[in-house]
């Protein structure tokens, strides 16, 4: 019989676990799992041969090139509030120990959750105008069809700036002409300091460092990618007494994370750091701590046995072109 897990094991990630909303636009749906889906998941992996272990652990048998038995890490990002709602409850109670990744902007409660904004922007008005190349141009967005495509076209659009600062500009000025508050959305769905400290106490949580202002590091000049990451670290540590030893890149593809930030990471102690780009772990991982990949549960596709396709490894080897390590 094939193992579940192929490779020596896999990390997975997490954004929302919450349960479904009615509204009929959710573009960003794909980021968020249904609690029912993430228990089926849990059961499903501790029914097999495999161990779930905290990043801590798994840093332990990369180093020490422990691979008896094959692992699964969870881990999710951003901090949100329903990761204490309803995750954790999910998790403790089967004894999963998980890591949750911080951009401490979010509980310092001056976090932009642009995605959110550029969503809402769109959800609200029946048509948007904006300034493209210098250029007034109109979008219709009052059928939902509309908005999906209007959203897609945007969101692509400013994932394609070069810099995460034409990204914040643009985004800003679309929230402030269409009255959206980009900061509210910390309040609304992050977590508190007050909040993370709760869950840091629980030895099954790890929490990592994931920048503070949530950019896409690889479009930021070297000085302040540094900065970001270092930052977080120390922001954590002085808000929580504790010291990250793991960090996430934010957005985490090739384009927001790559070999300059896979070294800034190392220089700065971080003993592991996790990408989106997906794929299992190999032996050969043990040398690129820091670009470690990542396996996400989509919420476009919450099946149980999507599960075992991910983990085997079969669909990201061939996403990645059947590479094992891709560090570069
Ligand atoms: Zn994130």
């Amino acid at each position: 019989m094939r193992p579940f897990v192929g490779g020596i094991g896999a990390i997975l990630t997490l954004h929302h676990v919450r349960p479904r909303r009615p509204d009929a636009f959710q573009p960003n749906q794909l980021l968020e799992i249904t609690p029912r889906f993430l228990g089926k998941v849990v059961r499903k992996l501790r029914r097999r041969q495999l161990d779930l272990i905290s990043l801590d652990e798994m840093h332990r048998r990369l180093t020490e090139g422990d691979f008896k038995r094959r692992f699964v890490c969870v881990t999710i990002d951003d901090g949100y509030r329903d990761t204490l709602q309803w995750a954790y409850p999910i998790l403790k109670a089967h004894e999963v120990p998980f890591a949750v990744y911080i951009p401490t902007s979010f509980p310092d409660r001056i976090g932009e959750l642009w995605w959110l904004a550029l969503e809402a922007v769109v959800a609200r008005n029946h048509r948007i105008r904006l300034l493209i190349d210098d250029r007034e141009r109109g979008f219709e967005c009052a059928t939902l069809d509309e908005k999906h495509h209007v959203f897609d076209q945007l969101y692509q659009w400013v994932r394609s700036f070069r810099t995460e600062d034409e990204l914040r500009r643009v985004v800003r000025d679309l929230s402030e002409r269409y009255q959206v508050d980009i900061a509210a959305f910390c309040e609304e769905l992050c977590m508190s300091w007050e909040e993370l400290g709760r869950l840091a106490e629980d030895p099954l949580v790890t929490i990592g460092a994931h920048t503070v202002n949530h950019v896409m590091l690889a479009k930021t000049p070297e000085r302040q990618a540094r900065a970001e990451m270092a930052m977080s670290r120390s922001v954590i540590e002085a808000s929580l007494g504790l010291k990250p030893d793991h960090l996430s890149y934010p957005i985490g593809d090739a384009t927001s994370a790559g070999p300059r930030e896979f070294r800034i990471a190392a220089e700065l102690g971080f003993k592991t750091a996790v990408t989106t780009r997906p794929g299992v772990l190999f032996p050969e991982h043990g040398a690129h701590l820091t670009a470690l990949p990542r396996i996400s549960l989509n919420g476009e596709f919450q099946q149980p046995r999507y599960l075992g396709v991910l983990l085997s490894g079969a669909a990201t080897a061939m996403w990645t072109g059947f590479r094992r390590v891709d560090a570069a």
